[in-house]
């Protein structure tokens, strides 16, 4: 863990605040080729119903037959929903939006509940939009050298840009020893002379300058008759409609993206977008990619985000939805209804429902561990022990935030590793939900304010 380089650790520092959020350790759901999930993986623990039942609405996802339907994520609190929900928008790909919102966000005073929900479903629809440029003959797709470990003979192909398509050429030792000695790479333009195998360059591919190799594979070249040059597609960015919307609002300009303040979106303004990327995606010049919006907390929803909802699920932009709730019966916000998890049955209707259980001992004890080396946080076996006590008694939760500050006390006292007596310090310095409430119950009385005894938030 010393890393004594000062320059490389002032790097590393910079990139380790950006690693360490709740869910960083989080890089997928852990599944393996058939989607079986593994015991312990990509950071993932235990929850194996749920993960499995996430690889199959991955699946789904991922050969286009979610349409229409969502997911609920039901269980008790720390049990992993926002994990799961965020494995998956792993799993889908670097490329893929995801959006995570409470659902008492949506209720905001600058905006109105639709239009926070509509930013938020537009957020996480991509839009993947390609230029074309030309082809041009003899360009240089890619070139591979191989030489075998123990030397000896070299094999190679090129790839070029031909006027049929890209046409792979074999390589000699012959060619090779010419290309190197050209530094041919990818992007160049050259010519080959089938008789002697001697390569010239003719310099630099002018409207494609950029590595190929940076370009993946949605770089694609099109067949095309005898003698003519054809355009070919390449992907240039993928932006949100949130962020088409608001750069062409006039009222809010892109600065206001930076801003984050985006206000209210005319209906005016996403009807135009809509019909934009409708023709862009006739002509080929852009592909949509759903992405996942993930509504925690959403029994705060009320009944007319709850029937919005229903009805922008049936839309062809609709993102794929995913809910976590901890509620069981609970009063539908709004209304005077009790219903399961508090959702109106018409919505509950088109869910799939994922339950997650309660993490035995064993679990908690790794997802405790694989915090600590996320935050390079070095325990004891024994301070580890007491943790994984406390994760099962207080709350997981609790128990994954007592790792940093009792890491810092350990600093405090000089000590390269948190021990029994760190965790024990910030377990009395910091109480849990339980302890806090014992302690409210205790001394009611002395509070200013005390809605004991009546019907509590939720009820309205
Ligand atoms: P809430 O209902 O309170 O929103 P939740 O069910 O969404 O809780 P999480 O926030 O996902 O719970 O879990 C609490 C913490 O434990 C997070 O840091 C999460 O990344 C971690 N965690 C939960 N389950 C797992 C798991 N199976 N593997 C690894 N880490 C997990």
């Amino acid at each position: 863990m010393a890393d004594l380089g000062l320059g490389k650790e002032t790097t590393k520092d910079l990139t380790r605040i950006e690693r360490i959020g709740a869910h960083s350790h989080i890089r997928g759901l852990g599944l393996d080729d058939a989607l079986e999930p593994r015991e312990v993986s990509q950071g993932m623990v235990g929850q194996t119903g749920a993960r499995r039942a996430a690889g199959i609405v991955y699946k789904m996802i991922k050969e286009g037959k979610i349409a229409g339907r969502a997911i609920l994520l039901a269980g008790q609190p720390g049990t992993g929903k926002t994990a799961v929900a965020m494995g998956l928008a792993q799993a889908l790909g670097e490329g893929t939006p995801f959006t995570t919102i409470a659902g008492s966000e949506i209720f905001s005073l600058e905006m109105s509940k639709t239009e926070a929900m509509t930013q938020a479903f537009r957020r996480s629809i991509g839009v993947r939009i390609m230029e074309e440029s030309e082809i041009i003959e003899g360009e240089v797709v890619e070139v591979q050298v191989d030489t075998p470990a123990g030397g000896g003979a070299k094999t190679g192909r090129i790839t070029l840009c031909t006027t049929e398509m890209e046409t792979v050429y074999d390589l000699g030792a012959k060619m090779i020893e010419a290309l190197q000695k050209e530094k041919v790479s990818a992007g160049d333009v050259i010519t080959i002379d089938k008789a002697s195998g001697k390569i010239s360059k003719l310099g630099r591919s002018f409207t494609r300058s950029r590595d190929y190799d940076a370009m993946g594979p949605q770089t694609r070249f099109v067949q095309c008759p005898e003698g003519e040059l054809q355009k070919r597609k390449e992907t240039v960015h993928v932006v949100s409609l949130h962020e088409i919307d608001v750069i062409n609002s006039r009222q809010q300009g892109f600065l206001a993206l930076f801003a984050g303040d985006t206000g209210e979106i005319k209906g005016e303004v996403r009807e135009q977008i809509d019909m934009k990327v409708a023709e862009w995606r006739e002509e080929g010049k852009a592909t949509v990619v759903p992405g996942v919006l993930f509504i925690d907390e959403v029994h705060m929803l009320d009944i007319e985000c709850f029937s919005w909802l229903n009805r922008a699920l049936e839309t062809d932009l609709a993102p794929v939805l995913i809910m976590a709730t901890n509620r069981g019966m609970a009063q539908i916000r709004g209304t005077s209804y009790k219903s399961p998890h508090g959702i109106p049955i018409d919505l509950l209707d088109r869910l799939m429902i994922i339950s997650t259980t309660p993490y035995a001992e064993a679990e908690v004890r790794r997802i405790l561990q694989i915090r600590c080396e996320e935050e390079d946080v070095e325990m004891s076996d024994d301070a580890l022990e007491l943790l994984t006590k406390i994760g099962m008694e207080a709350s997981l939760r609790y128990a994954i935030h007592m790792i940093m500050a009792a890491s810092l006390v350990a600093q405090k006292r000089k000590a390269g590793e948190v021990d029994v007596q760190d965790i024990k310090r910030v377990y009395s310095l910091f109480v849990d939900v339980k302890r806090s409430t014992q302690f409210l119950v205790e001394y009611q009385q002395e509070f200013m304010f005390n809605e004991l005894g009546g019907d509590g938030m939720e009820e309205e």
